[in-house]
């Protein structure tokens, strides 16, 4: 029988979680819920299985350790909520118990391995500027690639080195490492996760860059908004399309239908909204169209929070809705290579012809 944990770190959260009134307003956004269809799959279900863990009411069995690793972490329900109930970080704190408890799902388990063994994900051997055939050095600006454009996305990465070219960039490929947001997100340990923030600020400041630019939305939330807590970051952190929208691009003629999928992890986590559309907007001949739910409202690709390694039905089912949102395009570009990724694995499952692809991918043969 599962046994009931000692559960401190929700111990911090336990007032946040006395705020939920249980309306369930929630559960008009929750991409989650969509498909699970029942209330632990909600916001509100989490946070109650939550306070029932803290309260040791109930046992961390495996429908609790399913529910609260079913949620993306898209931060939806937190714009929606009456309350402004902080599920998310409710949600990463009970994780952070149940990983103590010894209740890390198998999948996370090979990932946080991979990461402290090879300083990335997908235990590859080569160091990311090896990959790309360069050495880490001094320059101005410097390109955080990420590992999975680095060892999954390679054309994301080849793309933004090739516009810093064509833009006649000082910049410097980074001795970066996995930036510590999939331990962060399935929960495991703080003193893991600050120990790879130090070691990427001190690296890449040792190579004296100005300001480093970001193709992950992933890894550029890490940087913006949860380095900060921890580490002083002695470099402007921008992300790509930020960088972008600033500049005065050249761009070739695109007949085409455009929409736009905003990341959670840019949007709704970090605020950027506007950066990417004025990019898009450069793009002479293109129609752009959003989507019935962008910006701070849009829906989540079903990929983020370890639910597209540990429930990759799940994640496919909510990457297929999304991909369906935008089959009135040619084109959906979006901002992350996780999105890509899981937008590409919905479109499998969708009658939408739309292409799927980075930003970075759709600029980069127009300039
Ligand atoms: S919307 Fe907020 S207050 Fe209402 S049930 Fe959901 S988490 Fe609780
Ligand atoms: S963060 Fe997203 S997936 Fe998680 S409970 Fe909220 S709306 Fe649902």
């Amino acid at each position: 029988m599962a046994e009931k944990i000692e559960a401190r770190n929700l111990q911090e959260v336990k007032h946040e979680m006395m705020t939920c009134t249980m309306c369930g307003f929630c559960k008009s956004v929750c991409p989650a819920f969509e498909d699970i269809g029942w209330d632990p799959g909600v916001a509100r279900g989490r946070v109650i299985l939550s306070y029932g863990l803290l309260q040791k009411d109930i046992p961390a069995d495996d429908s609790v350790v399913e529910a609260l690793y079913q949620c993306t972490t898209c931060r939806d329900c937190e714009r929606r909520c009456p309350s402004k109930v902080r599920v998310v970080d409710i949600v990463e704190r009970a994780r952070r118990d149940l990983v103590e408890s010894g209740k890390l799902l198998p999948s996370h388990r090979k990932v946080v391995d991979n990461i402290l063994r090879y300083g990335n994900p997908y235990a590859e051997n080569r160091s990311v500027p090896e990959t790309f055939g360069e050495r880490p050095r001094k320059a101005r600006l410097g390109y955080f690639i990420g590992c999975t454009s680095a060892y999954r996305n390679p054309s994301t990465a080849k793309a933004t080195i090739s516009i810093m070219r064509k833009l006649g960039e000082d910049y410097t490929l980074l001795d970066e490492s996995c930036c510590g947001s999939v331990m962060e997100r399935v929960g495991w340990n703080e003193e893991d996760v600050v120990a790879r923030m130090r070691k990427n600020v001190d690296a890449i400041s040792a190579q004296g860059v100005e300001e480093v630019i970001f193709s992950c939305a992933g890894c550029y939330r890490m940087f913006k908004e949860e380095y900060p807590k921890h580490v002083e970051v002695p470099f402007k952190v921008r992300h790509v399309s930020e960088y972008l929208a600033e500049k005065d691009l050249k761009l070739s003629n695109l007949q085409k239908k455009i929409t736009y999928h905003d990341p959670c992890h840019l949007g709704r986590h970090s605020g950027v909204y506007k950066a990417p559309r004025a990019v898009l907007a450069k793009v002479p001949g293109a129609e752009f169209k959003e989507m019935p739910r962008n910006s701070d409202q849009a829906r989540c690709c079903g990929g983020g929070g370890g639910v597209r390694s540990a429930y990759p039905d799940l994640s496919g089912q909510i990457a297929g809705k999304r991909v369906d949102e935008a089959s009135f395009a040619d084109v959906l570009v979006t901002t992350c290579p996780f999105c890509v990724n899981n937008l590409k694995v919905g479109k499998e499952g969708s009658k939408s012809k739309v292409e799927v692809m980075d930003l970075v991918e759709l600029i980069d043969p127009l300039l």
